[in-house]
């Protein structure tokens, strides 16, 4: 497994443990040359589903790009990596479960935000605020590029689900 850091080849499984009600295995890897730390689950791939961008373009889903996005959205909140994972896995085993070899993006974001609505109401705000914005237009991965831009530019929202507000009061400080 290639370190995420350095990009050599030389990384170790230090510790290596069944995770998720034994649906997937967690690896803890250290690098060798950078001493970098990492994190990989192993886990079943029953099918191979591919999204249908708003270009009309098809790609592979990619479990990796969602849990990164998903992680964007959970920026700097206090939920447990095992947590995430276990929202990201349920989020593919509903996607899987739809029986569909193809599916439009759009319908990977509407999933994405029931799935944040459970797990954390600020981090949901911030998703649907931009989703909503979005959803007409752009693509999943672009949501997603506009959340991390403005969790970095803008005030860290402390809104709540019950009373969602767009991210765009920037003279709000929590
Ligand atoms: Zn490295």
């Amino acid at each position: 497994m290639r370190c995420p850091y350095c990009g050599c080849e030389n990384t170790q499984v230090k510790d290596s443990r069944p995770t998720d009600e034994n649906q997937s295995i967690r690896r803890r890897r250290s690098c060798e040359d950078c001493g970098g730390r990492f994190t990989t689950f192993e886990r079943v791939q029953l099918r191979e589903i591919i999204v249908i961008k708003r270009s009309g373009r098809r790609m592979p889903f990619d479990r990796e790009k969602l849990s990164r996005s998903v992680e964007i959205a959970l920026r700097k909140r206090p939920i447990q990596p095992e947590r995430i994972e276990r929202m990201v896995s349920g989020i593919v085993r509903q996607l899987e479960s739809m029986g569909e070899q193809e599916m439009p993006s759009s319908v990977i974001g509407e999933f994405v935000m029931e799935a944040l609505k459970g797990l954390d109401p600020v981090a949901y705000v911030r998703f649907a605020s931009v989703y909503r914005d979005f959803r007409e237009a752009a693509d999943f991965q672009e949501v997603l590029g506009e959340i991390a831009q403005r969790a970095a530019t803008g005030p860290d929202t402390s809104t709540t689900a019950a009373n969602p507000r767009p991210a765009e009061a920037p003279d709000r400080k929590h």
